[in-house]
Formats: C-alpha cells, sequence, structure tokens
C-alpha cells in the first residue's frame, strides 16, 4: 500500500524578549517520515514544546483540505504560559511511503 506524508519544518518565531524559555528564533525540527532531526544549526530543543509539537506532526504530515483547520493554522504555542514563542509549521517536500500489512 503507497501513501504520502509531507516532510516538515517546524521553526521557532516571535519575538525572543517574550521568550521565557531558552528557545533561539530559527531554532526547529525537521520531520521527514518517522524521523525527527534538528534544523541546521539548531543545538537544543526544548522537550516541554517538544511535546506540546508533537500531536501535530503526523497530522500535518498528511494532506488535508483548504477548509480544515489543519491545513491553514500552522502555528503553536510554547506550552509556558509566560513564553510567547511560536513553532510554525511548514510543510516542504512531498514523498511516496509504502506499507505492508502484516499477513493473518
Ligand atoms: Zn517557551
Amino acid at each position: 500500500m503507497k501513501y504520502y506524508l509531507f516532510d516538515l519544518e517546524i521553526e521557532t518565531i516571535g519575538d525572543p524578549k517574550t521568550y521565557n524559555c531558552s528557545h533561539k528564533v530559527g531554532d526547529g525540527l525537521i520531520v521527514k517520515g518517522e524521523n525527527i532531526m534538528f534544523k541546521p544549526g539548531t543545538k537544543q530543543f526544548s522537550h516541554y514544546a517538544l511535546a506540546s509539537l508533537m500531536p501535530y506532526v503526523a497530522a500535518k504530515q498528511r494532506a488535508s483540505e483548504e477548509s480544515d483547520f489543519m491545513y491553514f493554522e500552522s502555528e503553536i504555542a510554547c506550552p509556558d504560559p509566560k513564553c510567547s514563542a511560536l513553532f510554525r509549521f511548514k510543510r516542504l517536500k512531498k514523498r511516496l511511503y509504502s506499507y505492508e500489512p502484516i499477513e493473518k
């Protein structure tokens, strides 16, 4: 069975003067299939922020209709209520994957 997933870039944006965490503007992650990598130049990434982003990763990898909020909402807030950092999801290349179900 074949299916498509988008590669994703997740980038830290916002005004660093309003961050409460150790985020840096431009730092982020790259998602390719099941793998998550640091974006080049990123040395660290908050695991609290990462945990808050994870529910969106699988959904953002998949195609969605333009009327679906998952299509047009692309910025997720840091989970620290005193921090105004945002993490912007960007869809990159669409790749074809295959999955072979377990024989029963
Ligand atoms: Zn934060």
